[in-house]
């Protein structure tokens, strides 16, 4: 785990995060998410699970950025769908628009970094640059999460065939797509399927 990287991209501080988990306050999710260092998995601030001790806790900016320092996401909570930082404004409508063209699919197949971010009318270093800061992970992680939460959708909402699910869900192979939910979730997707997991709003 690397607990250091979690540059926190707006004002709140520990203690008003802190309040916010223990409270379970909707108006926080999706502005920041707390990873457990003893579990190795992350939450939203409104998971119903028993609240970890402060002292075990990091903050993250985006569930990608959660991702990238080694967590996986709760079962619970299913913070990779937590709402996209809604209290985002205009000084970040390059990432938000970037957001917007990974969710369409920019980066899964033949997508790469350097047309969405022309797209955007930037460069993809600077794309880059802006990613880090506002979700602390870069476009490919955010992609990689987005991909995943469709496809937990999927699991939990269908019955469509694994197969099927890795192809809408953008993911190159089936291969792939087992390879990326085993190593986020310790399981196969077939194993999640039986936990069908309950939404906690
Ligand atoms: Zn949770």
């Amino acid at each position: 785990m690397h607990a250091q990287f979690a540059p926190m991209d707006h004002s709140l501080d520990f203690a008003t995060m802190d309040a916010a988990r223990l409270a379970r306050d909707p108006a926080f999710d999706g502005l920041f998410f707390i990873a457990v260092k003893t579990t190795g998995i992350y939450c939203r601030p409104v998971c119903r699970v028993r609240p970890p001790l402060a002292r075990n806790i990091s903050f993250f900016p985006s569930a990608a950025a959660c991702e990238r320092a080694g967590y996986r996401p709760c079962l619970k909570c299913r913070p990779e769908s937590a709402p996209f930082c809604p209290a985002w404004n205009g000084t970040r409508t390059t990432v938000e628009r970037a957001c917007r063209l990974i969710d369409e699919g920019a980066l899964d197949g033949e997508g790469t970094v350097e047309r969405l971010a022309s797209r955007c009318g930037v460069g993809p270093r600077h794309l880059g640059r802006l990613f880090r800061q506002h979700l602390g992970a870069s476009p490919i992680e955010v992609a990689q999460t987005r991909r995943v939460q469709r496809a937990m959708q999927l699991i939990a909402r269908t019955d469509l065939a694994m197969i099927e699910i890795a192809h809408q869900s953008g993911f190159s192979s089936l291969r792939r797509f087992n390879e990326v939910i085993a190593a986020r979730y310790g399981r196969s997707p077939t194993a999640l399927r039986a936990v069908r997991p309950h939404n906690v709003t």
